[in-house]
């Protein structure tokens, strides 16, 4: 008999994994397990598909095949695809370049908070008479920041840290233009879970969304909140996350990147906005009144897509809906004290640092990795950092509420996926000697660049997720340095030793 993989740690799984079933719906674990035997060739970083002469593999049981059609080796291979990970940066780019755009009207304009621009401005070394000469410095950073030219090739590992310290540098630098164009938001605690979805609400789920998008979703919630009332929604629109937090906009969360397929069986998401490089097919919303969108650059084309969510509500299929009671309290998902981190290393009063990051992966037991090394480290006094998509799979367990003592080991956040650099600030304040950094279900790109940036402070750096460059020796033997792979049963017990 064919043995059932648990897919997931998350208790609310099995009810919505079972209604998935009675409805014929393909989940992204039927579809992966479907998709069984994964493209082998791919998965050893012996493929390429970078240009129109290709496909291209080179078989690694056929000594004679050396190199591809334009002369790629299997070493180059390898290389290449860490290289086009390890430089992503599309969305980034148009969320920097939107922002730099807002900014530079509101100077224009004089409605800028000039604390703000100066703080981030003397942050990036930049200087200027007003807050136009500020904002042209600021551009200027950024093309310095976005297209600098990396060190040479030569030192295979050198190149990939500092392109993804490179990436990270610059997911600081559009933090620090959200901060200056919305602010903080003042609370820094969350409710994480499913049942954030409110019945009596027009729910609208962001997944990868840059913050001018989350801007708008905030001022359209008022805006438009009589005309959900109008379509029966009491409680009017309920903006909430999936997969991340947010420190500027007082949004819930709704779920962890491993289970936003979830909040759509609920039945009670109406509009569910998806980021650029995610697939619209991720979501199962056939059969459900849920509208499906992609990013959009202005408040005008939200505000039209926000009408499209509100008019669904009112299609809502009440024989589909499944309301969850799946609900935690994070606290402080954002408000991290690096003297305070600090000052736990000085005194011994903890033994090291270990920064959790990282996707959900459905090819692991999604979350268990996360959950058991919290615990484990907690209970070996090593305070655990975590961000984005992490501190959300913690959080929806409890691990953000210091005040369910039991669940919540030592754990600081410093926000969502857009603060990770905030991470590396920390450690560099602090000056932490003993630090380890975990991704068990390293799973995009963006984890990979951070995997890389932290290795380039020093840091020891294990992943749960094989990376695929086996079909290399040179390319595995030096990634292997600096980012170590352990199976699911060795990660956890790997990663303790190391602070004994
Ligand atoms: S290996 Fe060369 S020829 Fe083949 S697809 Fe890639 S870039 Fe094109």
């Amino acid at each position: 008999m064919r043995q059932v993989r648990r897919k997931t740690m998350d208790t609310a799984a099995r009810d919505y994994l079972l209604k998935a079933k009675t409805e014929g719906l393909q989940l992204s674990w039927n579809k992966y397990e479907g998709m069984l035997p994964q493209d082998g060739f791919s998965q050893l970083g012996l493929s390429c598909h970078e240009c129109l002469q290709g496909p291209c593999r080179l078989n690694p049981f056929r000594p004679e095949e050396i190199s591809t059609v334009c002369g790629l080796g299997k070493d180059e291979l390898a290389f290449a695809w860490l290289t086009r990970q390890a430089s992503q940066k599309c969305e980034l780019v148009a969320s920097v370049t939107q922002m730099l755009a807002e900014l530079r009207q509101k100077a224009i304009d004089g409605v800028i908070t000039p604390d703000l621009l100066q703080s981030a401005a003397a942050k990036w070394s930049v200087s200027g008479e007003s807050a136009v000469d500020l904002v042209t410095g600021l551009t200027l950073k950024f093309s310095e920041l976005a297209y600098a030219q990396n060190q040479c090739k030569s030192n295979i590992m050198s190149y990939l840290k500092s392109l993804g310290a490179q990436q990270i540098k610059l997911v600081s630098f559009n933090a620090d233009l959200a901060v200056v164009l919305y602010g903080q938001c003042k609370s820094q605690s969350r409710w994480v879970g499913l049942a954030v979805l409110k019945a009596s609400a027009v729910n609208i789920c962001l997944d990868g969304a840059s913050p001018s998008l989350q801007a708008s979703a905030l001022e359209l919630i008022d805006e438009l909140k009589q005309e959900a009332i109008q379509q029966g929604a009491s409680d009017g629109l309920n903006v909430v996350l999936a997969g991340d937090f947010s420190t500027a906009f007082d949004f819930n969360t709704a779920c962890n990147a491993g289970t936003t397929e979830f909040a759509i069986l609920t039945g009670l998401v109406d509009l569910y906005l998806i980021g650029e490089s995610l697939g619209n097919g991720r979501i199962p919303a056939v059969g459900y009144h849920t509208v499906v969108a992609s990013a959009v650059y202005t408040k005008e084309a939200l505000r039209e897509v926000f009408l499209k969510g509100i008019a669904a509500y009112a299609g809502r299929d009440l024989t589909k809906v499944k309301g969850s009671n799946q609900v935690e309290s994070a606290l402080a998902v954002g408000a991290i004290d690096p003297q305070w981190i600090k000052a736990q290393l000085d005194q011994g009063l903890v033994k090291g640092i270990c920064v959790i990051g990282g996707g959900s992966n459905l090819k692991l037991t999604e979350d268990q990795a996360s959950l058991e090394l919290a615990k484990t480290l907690g209970l070996k006094n090593v305070l655990c950092l975590t961000y984005g998509n992490s501190a959300v799979t913690l959080a929806k367990y409890g691990y953000l509420n210091p005040k369910k003592q039991e669940a919540a080991p030592l754990i600081s956040s410093v926000g969502g996926e857009s603060d990770a650099g905030k991470i590396l600030e920390v450690l560099e304040f602090a000056g932490a000697g003993n630090v380890l950094a975990v991704f068990p279900e390293l799973t995009t790109a963006r984890d990979l660049q951070m995997a890389l940036a932290l290795a380039q402070t020093g840091a020891k750096v294990f992943t749960g997720t094989p990376l695929p460059v086996a079909g290399s020796a040179k390319i595995s033997e030096e990634i292997g340095k600096v980012i170590e792979y352990c199976g699911p049963k060795e990660l956890v017990e790997t990663v303790a030793k190391c602070f004994e």
